[in-house]
């Protein structure tokens, strides 16, 4: 496994690094490899950590390649991997609307699984906004054309950690809120209800919430994909739909200032 430890001069940050694609070493700030396995637990910046299978192309991060002070240009997915963090756009915009019906909630507040986006500690609700690509969102995940494997190894951490912190709360008694981040934007309403009605006592309506775990192709030079979705809870429930590659990734609306 290699590693190393070196002053990254683009972003001039010191750090045990493995130069992963496709982050930025910014973005990674330690880098733990298991010499056991061909496994490395990556801490990063904002918090995030992620435990990555390294592919054959991951390569030391050697001062040689980074003391280039060469200006880096971020592709569209090393952009996306720099948005998630607090305070999320569409994080803000619930929190709002919460307030506003006059629900307290805590932020980040500590539940025994996992750090929720909003939490109600007495009625022992968590409620997650998931980002749709971050997440495997049916409707607007779109599956990366560089980095294939690396981003198939997120996708896949990320929904099967959302499915163990949202079992192990409910097996807890907490009744756990899974809202998608398009939702927020396109209605902020029935979310907000949706958590009212559960706040206010009710049993959550969901009761399948499927998501994208594995996007591969169908052959290699057909244009089609093929897209396993299983549910959030269940992976029993599941299927397979093939259909046409694409590209097109959905955009977040401007949020409109009151
Ligand atoms: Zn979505």
């Amino acid at each position: 496994m290699p590693t190393s430890r070196g002053r990254c001069h683009t972003y001039n940050v010191t750090h045990n690094t493995l130069d992963i694609p496709p982050w930025p070493c910014d973005l990674v700030a330690s880098a733990q490899p298991d010499p056991r396995t061909t496994r490395a637990k990556i801490a990063m910046t904002r918090g995030m950590c992620a435990v990555l299978t390294l592919a054959a192309e991951a390569t030391a991060c050697s001062p040689a390649r980074h003391g280039r002070r060469r200006p880096v240009a971020l592709s569209r997915s090393e952009q996306m991997a720099r948005i998630r963090g607090r305070d999320t756009q569409p994080e803000v915009a619930l929190r709002r609307a919460l307030w506003a019906e006059g629900r307290r909630y805590r932020l980040h507040a500590a539940a025994p699984v996992g750090r929720p986006d909003i939490v109600f500690p007495s009625r022992r609700v968590a409620v997650f906004i998931d980002g749709c690509q971050w997440h495997g969102c049916p409707s607007h995940y779109v599956a990366p054309r560089s980095s294939v494997e690396f981003w198939a190894a997120k996708l896949s951490e990320n929904t099967s950690r959302d499915r163990r912190q949202t079992l192990e709360l409910e097996a807890l008694g907490w009744t756990v809120l899974r809202v998608w981040e398009h939702e927020v934007f396109e209605k902020l309403r029935a979310v907000v209800e949706r958590i009212a009605r559960v706040l206010d006592g009710e049993a959550p309506s969901a009761s399948y919430e499927p998501r994208v775990i594995r996007v591969e192709p169908t052959e290699p030079a057909s244009r089609d994909e093929r897209r396993t979705i299983e549910d959030l809870r269940d992976p029993t429930r599941h299927l397979i739909e093939t259909r046409p590659r694409t590209t097109t990734k959905w955009k977040r609306p401007v949020a409109r200032k009151d």
